[in-house]
């Protein structure tokens, strides 16, 4: 394995890690890719040894770690050559409640995410006619008689078919009525299994990479009061607070990535053999790998920086967008540049690269776009003109 500056950050947890995925190897990914398929069996166990609790604190069943022990559990699963894409919801969605939830909702649903008997894998923001533009969201919740009636629009929304939980942001006062366009919306829990065929109905979206994700169509869909997180009209604050939580897990995912792909090219490189010698002795092609890595480790400093002022409850919003980028950039270069090393190879299934090349593709667009974190650096750290 490569040695990294930051091998040491939470050694145990690698280990665990590590060893929990030995038992999914490269060709049980390969074959859930091939097949649409959920990674079923590698999330039960990931589930049954707790990881995915890894942020519930102890009075609730979970191991009260804080987002940088989180990180490195997503981390090690890119870097074992799974996708933690799959699971990844479970921790940030149950940030959001943990930090923002009633204490009633925490006894209700905290020990059982703990216990890995429920799963709050979804978030449901965006929406086909406003996109990234998400204080225009049209999803309505009209609060009428101890309830609240849903009625809208959302798409891409990942993992419903593999939840019970979904957190919601809806707008409970109309735009045209609220001093500030980040007022007037909140934030729910849907249970889903209730919800389906009760008023949601959700619709697959097949894509580039096997990431279970939805078209929903909300039609007079009833949510109990207290299911609202927190106070009415604030859920546009308390699911940034989420967004940086997922931004920060992402970031280590594409740290995760991009070592993958520098450990398989530098492998490959080593051993094939052109013009009678390895093809890694050609500085044509070190080179580049040497690049790639030092952007991930660049990264990496970011993604602890992010955790560090997210675990010290500290603003982290320009760290978190930052890291994002800079480890989605990273792990993108890593990947190109391993399927430049392996040639033709890096096409064939076998090799895992074009799946992996799929899956580290999709950071540049999700959660939050390139461009929109360079117009958050330039507006909110450099006093630039807002440019929208
Ligand atoms: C596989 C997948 C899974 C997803 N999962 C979820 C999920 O679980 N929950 C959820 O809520 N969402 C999810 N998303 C949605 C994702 O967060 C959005 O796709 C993303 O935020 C971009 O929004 P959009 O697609 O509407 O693009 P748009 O907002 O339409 O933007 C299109 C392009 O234009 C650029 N652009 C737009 N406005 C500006 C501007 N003012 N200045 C410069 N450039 C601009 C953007 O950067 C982007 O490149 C998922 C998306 C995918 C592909």
């Amino acid at each position: 394995m490569l040695n990294t500056p930051d091998e040491h950050e939470h050694q145990e947890i690698r280990d665990a890690i590590r060893s929990l995925c030995t038992q999914f190897p490269d060709e049980y990914f390969r074959k859930i890719d091939e097949q649409r398929a959920y990674p079923e069996a590698f999330v039960d166990v990931l589930m049954g040894a707790g990881w995915l609790s890894a942020m519930i604190p102890e009075e609730y069943g979970g191991s009260g770690l804080g987002l940088t022990a989180a990180s490195v559990i997503m981390e090690e699963i890119n870097r074992s050559g799974g996708n933690s894409g799959a699971v990844h919801g479970q921790m940030y969605n149950m940030s959001t409640l943990l930090r923002n939830g009633s204490k009633a909702q925490k006894d209700k649903y905290l020990p059982a995410i703990a216990a890995g008997k429920l799963r709050i894998q979804s978030m449901a923001v965006t929406e086909p006619t406003t996109g990234t533009d998400t204080t225009k969201i049209k999803t309505s919740a009209v609060k009428k008689d101890g309830r609240y009636l849903v009625n809208g629009q959302k798409v891409w929304i990942s993992r419903v078919q593999h939840s019970d939980l979904m957190i919601l942001l809806a707008r409970t006062t109309p735009l045209s009525e609220v001093k500030k366009k980040s007022e007037g919306m909140s934030i729910f829990i849907v249970d889903l299994h209730a919800a389906i065929g009760n008023g949601l109905t959700v619709r697959p979206i097949p894509n580039l990479v096997n990431h279970e994700t939805n078209e929903l169509f909300f039609d007079n869909l009833e949510i109990p009061e207290e299911n609202l997180i927190g106070e009415e009209g604030k859920g546009f604050k308390y699911i940034l607070d989420g967004l940086n939580a997922e931004r920060t897990l992402i970031a280590a995912e594409c740290i995760g990535d991009g070592y993958w792909f520098i450990e398989r090219a530098t492998k490959y490189a080593n051993e094939r053999i052109v013009f009678d010698r390895p093809i890694g002795k050609n500085q044509g092609v070190q080179f580049p790998i040497a690049d790639a890595f030092i952007e991930i480790e660049a990264a990496n400093l970011m993604r602890f920086k992010a955790c560090e002022l997210f675990d010290a409850q500290q603003p982290c919003g320009a760290q978190a967008n930052m890291a994002k980028y800079l480890a989605a950039k990273a792990s993108w270069e890593a990947a190109n540049v391993c399927m430049q090393t392996h040639g033709g190879f890096g096409f064939a299934n076998e090799y895992d690269i074009e799946r992996k090349f799929r899956e580290t593709r999709l950071y540049q667009v999700a959660p939050i776009s390139t461009n929109l974190i360079f117009s958050y650096v330039a507006e909110h750290l450099l006093g630039l003109p807002r440019s929208f």
